[in-house]
């Protein structure tokens, strides 16, 4: 709550500048800083300044400004719309203060406050839509702060969405007013109309919008599939943080850490499907059908995965699910397990004369009496990541061996990758089954197997082998629940 008191001494207004004069008195760095932020606008910039420095000689024939390049003088202020004082010499810009005051012009004085009539904001530009920050001079690194958090959550293609919409607002006045009207409005900012821009397809929102204003069913749905990345809450994408701060729902793997799901619009519903330790999960099926069930019911929906949505994540099935029942959506790749990890070991993917192939694998495939082809790809020099493969350790690395890979391959495992609690191990193929028995292991396990691992740093990892009899006897509870998390 903020006090009866808190009132703004300065109040926000956006001055019209189009076409009109804006005035700014120095040579140097303060005003250059100015003029590259009214340079946004389509004022025209009369920069007065005599010997200005090089950069800002540069910035007013590439801007197209006007250079007035003499000693200051109150006559060439006149007419200005507003005045600037960023001389960085207090007694010339206590003298264009005054002289702007006397004119009738606003006037802002770099750094000066007590000079200011007006202050400007941390400006967050989506032409024609404008967010202005201000703290009344008091916090510029908050300003900055809060700034770069706002841009952060509005998409690029905004000011295109608000040109478009500034061309129907005719054709809006013509709704009935109130509920249908507000429902125009409400699903050209969320629906398709808003969709089909940030894909960049104009003449598709354009048509969207033309159906929204003749169609009166309630807007259909979205789905969005997001890739949420390995774990850490900064390794979510710009596109995911936003959707997830616009989502009606979020649906989400267990995999996915709270922090994140917790990062989703705080009035979003939450529907966790995932498997957790001793709780109920969803079927395929029944995951499937409450995505239909959500976008019919019109909701902007998250679907919500770890890694990459297209890896291992069973999105196939979702889509060709959506697809079929005519439910929009869109794909939102994340950060896959198998990058975080090597990522986390420094650990190059490919390697030049070394490898130049990785396959993404999960080891579940080689119970049958045929090697799969992935696996003549890692003898034949592939770097191999294995998804799901602590179960699996040892028919991995027993087949691997078998068809003739040397037991001396390198060998990278990490747990929790991108994550604080995350463990590092290193080893050979001929260790690797001993990752079985490990009851220590409670998080999600990315296995590298290939001749780059040696390129890794293995400072900060354990060996692989060196607890594979200290492991065994340990207690057994951590091995319930297939122990490394969703096996989607
Ligand atoms: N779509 C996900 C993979 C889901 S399958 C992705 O692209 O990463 C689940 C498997 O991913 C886990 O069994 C584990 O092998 C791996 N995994 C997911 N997150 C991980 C993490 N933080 N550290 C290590 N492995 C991880």
């Amino acid at each position: 709550m903020s006090p009866a008191n808190a009132k703004l001494n300065a109040f926000p207004v956006f001055v019209r500048v189009d076409g009109e004069a804006v005035a700014i008195v120095g040579n140097g760095e303060e005003a250059l800083a100015k003029a590259r932020l009214l340079a946004q606008s389509s004022a025209s910039l009369r920069i007065i300044a005599d010997n200005a420095d090089a950069e800002l000689l540069a910035f007013i024939s590439l801007a197209g400004a006007v250079h007035v390049d003499t000693a200051y003088d109150a006559a060439q202020i006149e007419g200005a719309a507003m005045v600037f004082a960023a001389s960085g010499d207090e007694a010339l810009d206590r003298r264009v203060a005054e002289d702007a005051r006397r004119l009738g012009i606003p006037v802002n004085a770099v750094d000066r406050p007590e000079l200011c009539d007006f202050f400007t904001p941390a400006l967050v530009n989506r032409a024609p839509v404008a967010i202005a920050i201000g703290t009344e001079g008091a916090g510029p690194v908050l300003a900055q702060m809060l700034r770069v958090r706002i841009d952060r959550m509005l998409s690029p293609s905004l000011g295109r969405l608000a040109a478009l919409a500034a061309s129907f607002r005719a054709a809006a006045e013509r709704l009935p007013k109130g509920n249908r009207r507000r429902r125009f409005w409400s699903d050209f900012f969320a629906g398709a109309p808003a969709k089909a821009i940030e894909a960049g397809e104009f003449d598709r929102a354009h048509g969207a919008a033309l159906d929204l204003l003749v169609s009166n069913t309630p807007a259909s749905g979205h789905i969005a599939l997001v890739g949420a990345g390995p774990g850490a809450e900064d390794l979510l994408t710009l596109r995911a943080h936003r959707l997830l701060m616009e989502a009606d729902a979020i649906v989400h793997d267990a995999l996915v850490p709270e922090a994140i799901v917790a990062m989703g619009r705080r009035d979003a519903e939450r529907l966790p499907v995932g498997k957790r330790k001793g709780c109920h999960s969803k079927s395929q099926e029944e995951i499937n059908a409450l995505l239909i069930e959500l976008g019919r019911a019109g909701k902007r929906v998250v679907r919500l995965k770890s890694g990459d949505p297209l890896v291992f994540g069973r999105a196939g099935e979702e889509m060709a699910a959506l697809r079929e029942a005519g439910i929009a959506y869109e794909v939102v790749p994340g950060v896959t397990a198998a990058f975080a990890a090597a990522a986390d070991f420094e650990l190059p993917l490919t390697l030049r004369g070394v490898t130049s192939s990785m396959v993404f694998t999960t080891g579940h495939d080689l119970k049958g009496n045929s090697l799969p082809d992935w696996a003549k790809l890692a003898i034949s020099g592939a770097t191999v990541a294995v998804y799901m493969g602590r179960s699996v350790a040892a028919e991995v690395a027993g087949r691997l061996i078998e068809a003739g890979l040397s037991p001396d391959t390198a060998v990278a495992v990490v747990e929790n990758a991108s994550l604080n609690n995350r463990r590092r191990f290193h080893g050979t193929l001929a260790d690797l089954p001993s990752l079985e028995a490990r009851a220590d292991l409670t998080g999600p396990v990315m296995t590298i197997i290939g001749d780059a691992v040696a390129g890794a740093n293995f400072e900060r990892s354990e060996p692989l082998a060196a607890r594979r009899r200290e492991d065994t006897g340990h207690e057994e509870a951590a091995s319930v629940a297939g122990a490394e998390g969703a096996r989607e």
